[in-house]
C-alpha cells in the first residue's frame, strides 16, 4: 500500500538517551544515529516502504525520566524544538507529537498547549510514569492533580500517546533472574497495561468523555483480556469509574501496530476495537520499515480496512493533511 502513515516513530537529541543500557555497545550505536538522523536514510526507507508520513516522537524514557523537574521542563521544550525545526523542513513527510513533562502537571499542560498553538503540533507522547524529585519515584496520572492536565487536553483536543518505559530498578522482582524479559519482550507491555487500566478506571474518561488515548503494540495486550477484565471486575468493588473498561477501551482508546507484526493480534484488535480504531505504526528504528510495511502490506484483511488502519484512521485522529 503506498500513502502509509506511520504514527509512532522515534527520534532523539543528545540529551535523551534513554535505551542504551537496554541495547549496549555496537547495537545501541547503530539505533542511536538513527535517531539522530530524520531527512536522511530514514526518509529513503520510507520511500521505499510507501510510507508517505511519519508522525514523530521522542524516545523513551527521555523526559519521564529525570527527576529534576525543571530539567524535564527544559528538556522537553528542547526536544519539542527539535522537532518543530526537523518537520519544518519536510511538513508534506513528517508530523510532530510533543514530548511533555509530566513531573510538572501544569507545566505539562502549557507546553502541550504550546506545541499544538504554536508549533501546529498534532498531539503528545509520553513515556508512561514520571520519576518526580528523586530517582526511586513513580507517578502515574490517574491521580488527581493531573485532572485539570487532561481537562487541557480534552479542550485542545489532540490524542495522547501513552508509550512504554523501563520499570524502575527497585520495582522489578518479579523478574528477577530473568532481566532480559525487562523492556521490550515483556515488561513494556505489563507497565503500560497497567496504567491504562489505572486512567479507566479512575473516572477520568467520565470527566473527559472525548478525551482519545493511543496505546502501542496493538494495545500493550489489553485487548486481548478485555473480556475477562469486565467478567471478572463485575464481582470486585472498588473502582470509581462508571462503565465498563470494555466501553472506554471502545470509546477512548486506538491502538498501533507498532513492533507487533502477527496477523491473529491485528485481527483480534480490529474485532475487539473496531476497525475505525487501529493504526499503522512501524516503531522505527527499534522496528525495521521494510518489516513492517511486507507485512502489512500483505496481511489478509479487507481492502477497505487496509485503508483505514494504514493512512485515513490517522489523519482523522491527528488531523493531518
Ligand atoms: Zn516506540
Amino acid at each position: 500500500m503506498q500513502g502509509k502513515i506511520a504514527v509512532e516513530e522515534h527520534f532523539r537529541i543528545e540529551e535523551t538517551k534513554g535505551s542504551e543500557a537496554r541495547y549496549p555497545g555496537s547495537y545501541w550505536a547503530g539505533l542511536s544515529s538513527k535517531l539522530l538522523d530524520v531527512h536522511g536514510a530514514r526518509l529513503a526507507e520510507m520511500d521505499r516502504a510507501g510510507i508517505e508520513i511519519a508522525v514523530l516522537s521522542l524516545n523513551s524514557n527521555a523526559v519521564q525520566g529525570i527527576y529534576e523537574v525543571g530539567k524535564a521542563i527544559a528538556v522537553a521544550r528542547k526536544a519539542n524544538d527539535a522537532l518543530a525545526a526537523a518537520v519544518t523542513k519536510r511538513p508534506d513527510r513528517f508530523a510532530a507529537l510533543a514530548a511533555l513533562p509530566m513531573q510538572d502537571p501544569e507545566a505539562a499542560a502549557a507546553e502541550l498547549t504550546r506545541c499544538v498553538r504554536e508549533l501546529n503540533f498534532k498531539g503528545a507522547l509520553v513515556n508512561g510514569f514520571s520519576q518526580v524529585g528523586a530517582e526511586d519515584t513513580a507517578v502515574y496520572y490517574d491521580v488527581p492533580q493531573y485532572r485539570p492536565f487532561w481537562a487541557e487536553v480534552a479542550r485542545l483536543g489532540v490524542p495522547f500517546y501513552l508509550h512504554p518505559r523501563d520499570q524502575l530498578p527497585s520495582r522489578r522482582q518479579a523478574y528477577e533472574g530473568h532481566t532480559y524479559l525487562v523492556g521490550s519482550p515483556w515488561g513494556f507491555a505489563d507497565e503500560t497495561a497497567i496504567h491504562a487500566l489505572r486512567l479507566a478506571g479512575s473516572g477520568l474518561f467520565d470527566e473527559c468523555p472525548k478525551l482519545q488515548i493511543v496505546l502501542g503494540h496493538l494495545g500493550e495486550r489489553i485487548p486481548y483480556d478485555l473480556w475477562r477484565l469486565d467478567h471478572r471486575l463485575s464481582k470486585v468493588p472498588g473502582r470509581r469509574a462508571k462503565r465498563a473498561m470494555g466501553d472506554y477501551f471502545r470509546r477512548n482508546f486506538h491502538v498501533t501496530t507498532s513492533g507487533h507484526f502477527c496477523t491473529q493480534s491485528l485481527i483480534h484488535a480490529i474485532l475487539t476495537l473496531g476497525a475505525d480504531r487501529v493504526m499503522f505504526a512501524v516503531d522505527y528504528p527499534f522496528e525495521d520499515h521494510a518489516q513492517a510495511c511486507a507485512w502489512f502490506d500483505a496481511v489478509d484483511i479487507a481492502e477497505a480496512d487496509r485503508r483505514k488502519i494504514g493512512r485515513d484512521n490517522a489523519v482523522r485522529l491527528f488531523t493531518l493533511g
